[in-house]
């Protein structure tokens, strides 16, 4: 059976060995077992239920909560040679019938279904009425009222035990914790499963959560060593994210908002973008997440803290899945720490909820300050144990420095007591430094014995310190949210002289920029390197657009590397690149041998502004981001628009960023009248105020390109 599964994994997939605890669960399903699968996101679960079910007879049953994971996997089985198919609510009535004829003739191998449409009674049915490899679960702690994805319709999937006794199930989630792992098992009726638990450590990515000084500055010395990947930068609020993504394009980085404010078809439209192209960066909330199956997301970046750790290791654990270096960077500050303490404290919810909420922030907080390893903690954080430190993370590998601030976190404390709790961080500081201002003396507090004592620490080592005691509890935010400080009951020992102190000690920003920005996944690509990286991305592109799939369908990042590192010569050497399977050698072999052996003709360099134009509007920018990128007006770009997309080198989806609606609208007037086009002056007037003329200049270019075809 292994001998099997390994002649399929090679062959179909192109890989030499599994991973983990694949082959083990491959064998236990092929031969018809039951199974519980645990394993962090980027683990390998597809291959768990899709190399046993082409090793049985009949068709496999995947459920997937999310069309666009459906999608991304039918995709890529289809690359594969493999035929799969997704069943849902994107099909037209003809297409599903078409469909379900083919599956009765039996030529799907995989099936794709949203859980709701699998318990439909015709459904079951239809299915009894068929040879069943298999079913596969995905996503599986959908099932748990208490997570956050919890969906209605899994519920239902427990009666499939007893609809196909015979059939084996394996239901596979990246959700650590013991909880829903038992409500899987109950809910699904998975009592006979043999479950398979994985560690949900991911040492390819590394983590470093820096004191935020200037943000913006620091995660533009952060990208800057990370051009042309892409990554995701989360945001608290939706207008940050507005303001985040229009700062980073004016600065050069293709950026893009996502957030759920944001109409439903720009938003889908954002991430399908991000999908299909390379080096897009997602400025966006929490409500970017699952879903996003991108393997070769290089960075996840956080702007403002999560509110648990369970969020910061989901929301990271959303780069490297290709299992390549990637990097978890976060910029975090004592307004991080004000605003979600009184967010908390202002909540709905009852208070067991609350000291929940608290606990999780408190978690999330104490990673923050923390002096040992991080992924140590993380881990020992999902009950992990890790022996030793990791080597791969900021504090394993800049080493952290620590005082002992039992003085100055008394007088810090004492400068809240004094000023009669209620002042927030910049008076409290300006108090200890003695400083002689306005507000300083209209409350007279020049007179306090606090006043000037503690001239021996910076202003920026005060308010690190005033974060580290309220991070650790010993101060509190005020209730009202002016950002006042209050002392808290755990101080009093502290007060008292009866314990110590000893905190970290803040890198300066320089220092880390220098010292440890730059990790592994910033060098992915060696300079000698870059120019044949760009050759084979740029045909894997072409390659993509021309099947429309995204590009790591066509072949992962991965893969690419190791034909850029192994520099294979013929088709025989391209076999043995792992993820080349036979299907995608037969296709592309040829293809990428011409790039590697130099025959094909390398990507075009950016010779001149047209030329730079259209790469930027192809990588996302809007046109204003654009004319910042090139130092010209926003007219011009818009002219230069128009007539890249007259000689179709664009298409005007990429050249704007229109809602849908709005594109219709203003392409009916051009097409309203009869005969010629109409000018732009002529239509000028129905849009005025509501969008550039420089847009009326583009479409009418399209239109007018299109007639002439
Ligand atoms: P998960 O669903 O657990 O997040 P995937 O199934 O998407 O992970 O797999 C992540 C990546 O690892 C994919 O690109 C997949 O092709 C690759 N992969 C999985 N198993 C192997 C293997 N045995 N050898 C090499 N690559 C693998
Ligand atoms: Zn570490």
């Amino acid at each position: 059976m292994l001998e099997q599964a390994q002649r399929v994994l090679k062959d179909i997939f192109g890989y030499d060995s599994f991973r983990g605890r694949q082959g083990a669960i491959i064998e236990r399903v092929a031969s018809g077992g039951d199974a519980l699968v645990l394993m962090p996101t980027g683990g390998g679960k597809s291959l768990c239920f899709q190399v046993p079910a082409l090793l049985r007879d009949g068709l496999a049953v995947v459920v997937s909560p999310l069309i666009a994971l459906m999608d991304d996997q039918v995709a890529t089985l289809e690359e594969l040679g493999v035929a799969a198919a997704a069943l849902n609510s994107t099909l037209s009535a003809e297409q599903q019938r078409d469909l379900a004829a083919r599956i009765k003739r039996g030529e799907v191998k995989m099936l794709y279904l949203a859980p709701e449409r699998l318990v439909q009674p015709r459904m079951l049915a239809f299915l009894q009425s068929l040879e069943i490899a298999l079913f596969a679960i995905d996503e599986a702690h959908c099932v748990s009222q208490w997570g956050h994805d919890f969906r209605r319709e899994y519920l239902q999937l427990g009666q499939l035990a007893e609809l196909f006794p015979n059939v084996p199930r394996i239901a596979l989630t990246a959700t650590a914790d013991k909880r829903t792992r038992e409500e899987i098992v109950d809910r699904l009726h998975l009592q006979n499963a043999e479950r398979f638990l994985s560690s949900f450590d991911r040492p390819n990515i590394f983590y470093r959560i820096v004191p935020k000084e200037q943000p913006r500055k620091q995660l533009l010395a952060f990208l800057a060593e990370r051009r042309s990947d892409a990554g995701i930068v989360y945001c608290l609020s939706r207008k940050k994210v507005e303001e985040v993504a229009a700062f980073l394009s004016e600065q050069g980085f293709p950026a893009l908002p996502y957030h759920a404010g944001l109409p439903n078809d720009l938003r889908a439209y954002h991430q399908k973008r991000f999908l299909n192209e390379e080096g897009l960066i997602m400025v966006a909330t929490v409500a970017f997440g699952m879903g996003i199956d991108k393997p070769n997301v290089r960075f996840v970046a956080h702007l403002d803290l999560p509110k648990s750790l369970e969020a910061y290791y989901q929301e990271t654990g959303r780069g490297g899945r290709d299992g390549l270096p990637a990097d978890a960077w976060m910029a975090y500050g004592l307004q991080d720490v004000v605003m979600l303490k009184q967010m908390l404290q202002n909540s709905e919810g009852d208070e067991r909820h609350k000291r929940l909420e608290q606990h999780k922030l408190d978690a999330m907080l104490s990673l923050c300050e923390e002096t040992r390893c991080r992924r140590q903690t993380l881990l020992a954080y999902f009950d992990e144990e890790m022996a030793e430190p990791c080597g791969h993370c900021d504090n394993c590998v800049d080493g952290v420095q620590t005082w002992d601030a039992t003085e100055p976190a008394r007088q810090a404390l004492s400068a809240i007591f004094r000023t009669g709790q209620r002042y927030g961080v910049g008076h409290l500081v300006d108090v200890l430094l003695g400083k002689d201002n306005e507000k300083i003396r209209s409350f007279g507090h020049q007179h306090l014995s606090v006043w000037g004592v503690g001239k021996a620490l910076s202003e920026s080592e005060w308010r690190s310190l005033y974060r580290q005691l309220v991070a650790r509890g010993l101060a509190d935010v005020d209730h009202e949210g002016y950002g006042g400080l209050r002392l808290s009951d755990s101080c009093r020992p502290l007060l008292k002289g009866e314990v110590t102190l000893e905190l970290r000690r803040d890198l300066k920003p320089q220092v880390t920029a220098k010292s440890g920005s730059k990790s592994q996944a910033s060098q992915l690509v060696r300079g000698e390197e870059r120019e044949q990286w760009e050759a084979l991305r740029a045909l894997r592109r072409k390659l993509a657009e021309e099947h429309g799939v995204p590009p790591y369908v066509i072949f992962p990042d991965s893969t690419l590397l190791e034909m850029l590192r192994s520099q294979p010569t013929t088709l025989a050497d391209m076999a043995r690149v792992s993820g080349v399977g036979a299907r995608k050698l037969e296709r592309y072999g040829e293809a990428f041998l011409e790039v590697l052996g130099g025959e094909a003709e390398a990507p075009k360099v950016v010779a001149d502004v047209r030329h730079e134009l259209i790469t930027l509007a192809r990588a996302g920018m809007t046109p204003l981001q654009i004319a910042g990128q090139l130092q010209c007006s926003e007219k011009n770009v818009y002219t230069m628009l128009a007539e890249a997309i007259g000689k179709q080198q664009l298409s005007l989806e990429q050249a704007l960023d229109l809602p849908e609606e709005l594109m219709g609208e203003v392409q009916d007037a051009f097409l309203d009248g009869e005969g010629e086009l109409p000018s732009v002056a002529e239509v000028a007037e129905l849009f005025a105020g509501r969008v550039p003329e420089g847009v009326l200049y583009c479409v009418r270019a399209a239109l007018q390109s299109e007639f002439e075809m």
